[in-house]
């Protein structure tokens, strides 16, 4: 025996975003557009709640589950933005990060050899968990034409209907797309009929600008079988905090937390302090660094219109998803990186459907935004 990967590990590739990260960590003077976090810092009231935490000593374990009273308020919130009612005792899963919640969804409820249908393109992720958890995919690749929403055809003509679980993500990473409640009833409805349970990332839930966020577990018949993962990184600007949660009937939670209790015990406690006091009063924050992600994706859309760029008016999240002006996006990516030391992420990266596209990230303030758009256009010139 040798310390060799075992083979499931071995057959997924180091993610395609690292690369880019890498070739711009040895440049001077880039623009990163490449980045899928927040550029805010955490709101000062939760950094200042995990300092008085670790000041009065709460340096311990909390319950598996997390703190009852991070749960407690987790479902308050959740009832108050999403309608969803979630019991916090039974129902709710304290993780590090919603890509914890995701990795336990896979490994819990799911058994080697079934399927899950992965709509595409998708954050990072999604892919490597099931084939750690020995799960096979099937791919579920969304369309320009559609603005990369999910739809029943696309659902249909790619045997989703068949697999025994569906995994997607709006407002989403990478595309920025985002569905009305409407459009997630079809794919609900699909759910229902071919008994399918779904694993619904709303990490960028509250990050929206044209419409409100609609949760596919509100809706009737739906709650049973869906898994929903949220968590603080995003509409916080929490990322390092690492804490996420998920959402499901007891059942779906107890699995859950068989293996959360052994790999990871709980959740990192003096984020779980710094979390209770973001959703007690750091909300006008967030509305306020959605405001300005508006504001700089509207700036961003415009601009790409002025220099006839293709790109669907993306509504949520904080990416805008062009059609790449060169048929390479790879190719055009990279030399723009490096001619122009801006840094962006061809869509790719992001699995199937991502091709042609690339992925701009707008969490980057807006003098720079605006400098990086101009060098763009000086490029494409
Ligand atoms: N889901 C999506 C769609 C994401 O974009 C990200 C972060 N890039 C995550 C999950 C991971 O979130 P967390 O920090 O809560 O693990």
């Amino acid at each position: 025996m040798t310390l060799e990967p075992a083979t499931r590990v071995d057959s997924v590739p180091p993610s395609g975003i690292r690369r880019f990260f890498e070739l711009a960590e040895e440049m001077d003077d880039i623009i990163s557009l490449g980045v899928g976090e927040p550029d805010f810092s955490a709101p000062w009231a939760a950094r200042e709640a995990a300092i008085a935490s670790l000041e009065r000593g709460r340096t311990s374990y909390t319950a598996n589950r997390g703190k009852r009273e991070l749960r407690e308020r987790i479902a308050d919130y959740e009832a108050a933005t999403h309608g969803l009612q979630y019991d916090p005792d039974e129902e709710i899963l304290v993780t590090a990060g919603a890509s914890e919640g995701l990795d336990l969804a896979f490994r819990a409820l799911l058994n080697p050899g079934d399927t899950v249908a992965i709509a595409q393109p998708c954050y990072v992720s999604y892919v490597p968990g099931a084939t750690f958890a020995g799960v096979d995919v099937v791919d579920v690749p969304t369309r320009a034409e559609d603005e990369f929403k999910l739809t029943r055809e696309v659902l249909e003509s790619t045997g989703a209907a068949d697999a025994d679980a569906l995994v997607y993500c709006y407002p989403n990473n990478p595309t920025g797309a985002t569905m009305t409640g409407d459009e997630i009833a079809e794919v609900a409805a699909f759910c229902r009929e071919n008994d399918l349970v779904v694993f619904a990332d709303e990490i960028y839930a509250d990050l929206t600008y044209e419409h409100e966020h609609t949760s596919i577990a509100s809706l009737p018949g739906m709650r049973e079988r869906t898994v929903v993962f949220n968590g603080f990184s995003k509409a916080f600007a929490m990322t390092g905090f690492r804490l996420g949660y998920a959402m499901a009937p007891p059942e779906a939670i107890e699995a859950m937390n068989r293996i959360h209790q052994y790999s990871m015990l709980s959740a990192p406690t003096t984020a779980q302090y710094a979390a209770i006091e973001a959703l007690d009063n750091c909300r006008d924050e967030v509305t306020e660094m959605a405001a300005q992600y508006d504001r700089r994706r509207k700036y961003v859309l415009t601009r790409f219109e002025e220099m006839g760029i293709d790109c669907f008016p993306a509504a949520g999240a904080f990416y805008a998803f062009p059609e790449c002006p060169w048929d390479d996006a790879d190719e055009f990516a990279e030399a723009l990186l490096q001619e122009k030391r801006v840094a962006l992420v061809p869509g790719s990266a992001f699995g199937a459907g991502g091709a042609g596209h690339l992925r701009v990230s707008y969490a980057t303030g807006l003098s720079d935004l605006k400098e990086a758009m101009a060098r763009i256009e000086s490029f494409i010139e």
